[in-house]
């Protein structure tokens, strides 16, 4: 299980970290806004502690994105703030559960295990970005009035795709969690382009707007604006 943790305060940032390492989570730090939203699209991660009060972008700003950009990661709120107002704004804006500061570490952990029991649990059954919808129910795909006929990997790759939206996915992530190769032993990148490649001509090569973005030398994104 991997964790971000914004947090501006190192002393803070530090002691959280090594707590939940001894618990055997994967812990990275980002120590502004900027840095974890960035952090956030380029790595994988089960679930997101945030700080709200950050230098620059602060917490709720961040959340706010991340949540427009269909990013699905649980969010445990972490914050000195402890007014109602707050308490709801952050929840509203898209925070999965909220935990004052100074809290008790055994709370940190329940919340953080009961965040992930749930993610796990939760079953999204439709996916949407500009008019590329996905069914997972009836397996429909289409792009307006347009269905689109995929093969099932091409289908298991933009679902892929569309969980992971507005980050970018490696050939390394597609390899493991749509092709399931464990090894790197076989590199089987030629095969990914492959199936990207006729993916993308269904998707969107009959359309204007192109949702399946090439980032040169990481790997893809599926994003409404090119990265
Ligand atoms: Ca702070």
């Amino acid at each position: 299980m991997r964790i971000l943790f914004v947090e501006d305060e190192q002393k803070v940032a530090l002691a959280v970290q090594e707590g939940l390492e001894r618990e055997g989570y994967q812990v990275d730090l980002a120590h502004s806004g900027e840095e974890g939203f960035f952090m956030l699209n380029s790595g994988q991660y089960d679930l997101l502690l945030l700080d709200l009060m950050l230098p620059g972008r602060d917490g709720l700003e961040i959340l706010k994105t991340m949540r427009q950009k269909n990013m699905t990661v649980p969010v445990l709120i972490l914050t000195a703030r402890n007014a109602v107002e707050d308490r709801v704004e952050g929840l509203d804006s898209g925070a999965d559960d909220y935990l004052t500061k100074p809290f008790a570490f055994p709370e940190l952990l329940a919340r953080i295990r009961a965040l992930l029991r749930r993610g796990r649990g939760e079953q999204i059954m439709r996916f949407k970005m500009a008019d590329l919808e996905m069914d997972l129910v009836t397996r429909k795909v289409s792009r307006g009035q347009n269905i689109i006929t995929l093969t099932s990997r091409e289908f298991d790759l933009l679902e892929y795709l569309l969980r992971h939206q507005g980050q970018i996915v490696s050939r390394e992530m597609l390899a493991r969690d749509v092709w399931g190769e464990t090894e790197r032993a076989t590199p089987i990148d030629n095969l990914i382009d492959v199936h990207i490649a006729r993916l993308r001509r269904k998707i969107d090569d009959p359309f204007a707007q192109k949702l399946l973005h090439t980032v040169r030398g990481v790997g893809f994104i599926l994003s409404e604006e090119a990265p």
